[in-house]
């Protein structure tokens, strides 16, 4: 069967404006042609980002009316509590409003001046708070993840000789702990084997290193194995995420990716000491350990959601839909990030517009074409984002890429049919593509506010 039917039927309907181009081109001039700053209600298909933006079910929406708001001891807490646990067997689950809320407790407790934090890839706010306390963020990739055009199967993978050999340099001492996560978002949403997390919880407790996933993808990751990794075919994504999880001693997590929530996030772990600081801590940034920093309602969104993340079909459907984007541009000749990840498709718009050089941002000229020719929003991943260096020069970024992250359950294999034909009409007219230049940016994080114009 060649079509993927959506795994439900769309009971609640978000009209999309149809806008012209004439309107767009207007639109992202007034924007000063940055896609953060135009109103998502001028965005004809949204691929900016999967998180957060999922559409909850009907059986979320009902759970949302069980929210019990009470300050302490809420039932929601319970349900919500029972919920992970099922998934991610560990002793203490704190909740926090969302993703990084966990990472910044996590690493106020294991970081500091001195420390050295491992990972297959970091993402950039578990860097950002890894260096906020004076550690040090490491990345360990397999050699594979550095060629973009290169398959395979788990290009997610840490290097685990690279990591024994860090742990020994430095001492076991001065690795409090280590990271892995699943998918590896910054690698392109590429999965990890189930034999590299076995090999790298190995490596980590042989020196008695905690080892802790940033589980944000778990699910998209686990049916990845299931396709892809010999035997198995026949295990349940449940027992898959059980066995992922069995080899850790926590995790962080973001409900607004796996969690089919809009907001939330969590800190799991088994160490009592480590548990009783992240809670002081949570009560004075958070909230009381039985809501962290969500309503009970959301508590209750999220026990739904992470009953339905792992359901297969939903999972075929997800990453089937990503698989076919993917597969669509790659037969037109469309140059992307190999193999497609979980989550989102990367188009290599430094390989797609080779008359545009990096310091002209083509991964910014080709995301604002995109939104022109079709009302797509994506967003660059490139010299816009990582070009500024800390002393004030400018510096092409290793990959010039424009991400479309899809939302889950959100659009139909129509509107992704609409992208795929969006995207290959940019790309035969690519010749037609110009630089841009900088006009205004601030000093940090320029991406989100810089003002471009055309060269
Ligand atoms: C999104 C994300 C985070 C941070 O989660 P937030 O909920 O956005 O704070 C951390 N790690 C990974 C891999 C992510 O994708």
């Amino acid at each position: 069967m060649k079509t993927i039917i959506e795994p439900f039927r769309i009971k609640t309907v978000e009209p999309i404006y149809m806008s012209s181009r004439e309107e767009r081109a207007r639109w992202i001039e007034e924007a000063y042609y940055n896609l953060f700053a135009l109103d998502a209600e001028r965005v004809l298909i949204d691929l900016l980002t999967d998180s957060g933006t999922a559409a909850m079910s009907s059986r979320q929406w009902a759970a949302l009316m069980q929210g019990d708001e009470s300050y302490a001891g809420s039932p929601s807490f319970d349900r919500f509590e029972e919920a992970v646990r099922r998934l991610m067997p560990f002793r203490f689950i704190i909740p926090t409003h969302q993703g990084r809320a966990a990472e910044k407790i996590l690493f106020s407790i294991a970081g500091g001046p001195g420390k050295v934090i491992p990972s297959n890839t970091h993402f950039d706010t578990t860097r950002a708070n890894i260096e906020f306390t004076g550690a040090e963020a490491v990345d360990l990739p397999i050699e594979e993840a550095s060629y973009p055009e290169l398959e395979h199967p788990f290009k997610g993978n840490m290097d685990v000789g690279r990591l024994e050999e860090l742990i020994r340099r430095l001492g076991p001492e001065r690795v409090p702990l280590c990271m892995l996560t699943v998918t590896n978002n910054s690698g392109g949403g590429q999965p990890v084997s189930m034999a590299n997390i076995r090999a790298v919880s190995e490596v980590c407790h042989r020196y008695g290193v905690p080892l802790f996933l940033d589980a944000c993808r778990f699910a998209e990751n686990a049916y990845f194995i299931k396709l892809r990794e010999p035997g198995y075919a026949d295990r349940s994504v449940l027992e898959i995420v059980r066995e992922m999880f069995s080899y850790a001693d926590g995790c962080t997590m973001s409900a607004k990716k796996d969690g089919l929530a809009n907001i939330g996030g969590w800190l799991a772990l088994n160490d009592e000491a480590w548990a009783q600081q992240a809670r002081t801590l949570l009560i004075l940034t958070e909230g009381f350990p039985t809501y962290g920093g969500l309503a009970g309602r959301d508590l209750e969104a999220i026990a739904v959601g992470l009953e339905e993340v792992i359901d297969e079909d939903y999972l075929r459907y997800r990453i089937a839909s990503t698989q076919y984007v993917g597969r669509h541009l790659i037969e037109a000749g469309v140059p992307i990030v190999r193999p497609v990840g979980g989550h989102a498709v990367y188009l290599d718009a430094r390989a797609m517009l080779p008359h545009i050089p990096p310091l002209q941002y083509p991964g910014q000229a080709l995301a604002v074409e995109l939104y022109v020719h079709g009302g797509v929003r994506g967003c660059e991943i490139g010299t816009v984002m990582f070009g500024r260096q800390s002393d004030g020069s400018e510096k092409p970024a290793r990959m010039d890429l424009v991400r479309l992250a899809i939302p889950r359950r959100v659009y139909t294999q129509s509107h992704m049919d609409y992208v795929i034909e969006v995207v290959v009409e940019v790309y035969e007219r690519r010749h037609q593509l110009r630089g841009m230049r900088i006009v205004w940016e601030p000093p940090v994080l320029r991406h989100f506010t810089a003002r471009f114009a055309y060269r």
